[in-house]
């Protein structure tokens, strides 16, 4: 299965990736996750991408586009992925197009998502992260069971992004509205894309999330 999980930053993106790999599994490609790791080996991206990052920017597409055109190569990704945080812009999405033409490969489907800006502040705000296995956390919305014990892998070490505070939000969201939101039509005309609830609780959009997939088999 190839999946595209689109929406706002903060939107649950990779809160549900994650849940969905395992039901299907299928990985997650966070082009976020892969800019952090090239920030944090601090590679020639990862020196380019830094600034752009942290002013709540979009990392140029050709460094996009080239990395997500290897990623896609790696074996892991046979049985199929969800892209999270790919396509931000219209070029990356007639980009990926080709990219997947050329590999005959085809999307299952394009799900947006919807949240409203309102939500997204408080939801970035409280982000952070198992420093051991990724796992996500939120300060009032998923918190782990025993307080600053990872769930997943009974870590102790937790960190928050550097972009994820409440001056950079209103730059995130600018960039989704005036660069990202026009690749939805892109997606609408052809015939992809579908919308699920993501104001829902965690457990209730990952629900909506699975019935549709597995709908999709049966259309
Ligand atoms: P994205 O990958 O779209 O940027 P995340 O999955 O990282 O978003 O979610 C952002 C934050 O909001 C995380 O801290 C996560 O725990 C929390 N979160 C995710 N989905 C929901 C939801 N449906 N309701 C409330 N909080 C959520
Ligand atoms: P979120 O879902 O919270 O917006 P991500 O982890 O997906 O965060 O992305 C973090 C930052 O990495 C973005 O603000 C942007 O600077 C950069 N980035 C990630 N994916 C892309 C992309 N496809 N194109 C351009 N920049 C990207
Ligand atoms: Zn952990």
């Amino acid at each position: 299965m190839k999946l595209i999980l689109l929406g706002p930053p903060g939107a649950g993106k990779g809160t549900q990736a994650k849940r969905l790999q395992d039901r299907y599994g299928i990985v997650q490609i966070s082009t976020g996750d892969m800019l952090r790791a090239e920030v944090a080996a601090g590679s020639d991206i990862g020196r380019e991408a830094k600034a752009v990052m942290e002013a709540g920017k979009l990392v140029s597409d050709d460094i996009l586009i080239r990395m997500l055109a290897a990623r896609v190569d790696r074996s892991d990704c046979s049985k199929g992925f969800i892209l999270d945080g790919f396509p931000r812009t219209v070029p990356q999405a007639t980009a990926l197009d080709s990219m997947l033409a050329s590999r005959r490969m085809e999307l299952d489907a394009v799900v947006e998502l919807k949240v409203d800006d309102a939500a997204l502040t408080d939801r970035i705000a409280g982000r952070y992260t198992c420093a051991t296995c990724g796992a996500g956390y939120h300060d009032d919305f998923q918190k782990p069971r025993t307080a600053a014990v990872c769930d997943a892998c009974a870590g102790t070490t937790f960190t928050r992004r550097a972009d994820d505070n409440r001056e950079t939000v209103g730059a995130r969201l600018a960039a989704y509205h005036q660069q990202t939101a026009p690749i939805l039509p892109h997606y609408a005309a052809q015939g992809r894309l579908q919308a699920v609830d993501g104001m829902a609780d965690i457990d209730d959009v990952t629900k909506a999330l699975t019935a549709l997939l597995d709908g999709l088999g049966k259309r």
